[in-house]
């Protein structure tokens, strides 16, 4: 078989680009979900139980949070791919590294 996007990647963006998106948009939401699915295949480490919740959230809801933390060396930053959702009493936390810095950073979505 030909390596190419799997066809549930496909009829996402063929969706966003119903939707009016821009392709560097869908290039970018398509990556994420890659990731998120790579992340869900990992065991041990992943709290599965958070990251089902964090999936059923809108794709622009999550956009929002990842791109949206804050860091203490770059203030407002976003998350470089390979963060990871845990829950806690107050909600999802998103840990993970600053997209500029490299630093730890995480953040609470309620
Ligand atoms: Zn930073």
């Amino acid at each position: 078989m030909k390596k190419s996007i799997p066809q549930k990647y496909q009829s996402m963006a063929d969706q966003f680009r119903a939707d009016g998106a821009d392709e560097k948009t869908i290039r970018k939401w398509i990556q994420e979900e890659m990731q998120g699915d790579e992340f869900a295949r990992k065991e041990g480490s992943s709290d599965i139980e958070a990251y089902k919740i964090w999936m059923s959230w809108p794709q622009e809801r999550r956009s929002l949070y990842l791109g949206n933390a804050f860091c203490s060396k770059c203030s407002v930053t976003s998350f470089a791919p390979g963060y990871n959702i845990r829950k806690d009493r107050f909600g999802l936390i998103v840990e993970g590294n600053c997209a500029t810095c490299g630093a730890k950073i995480c953040r609470c979505c309620d």
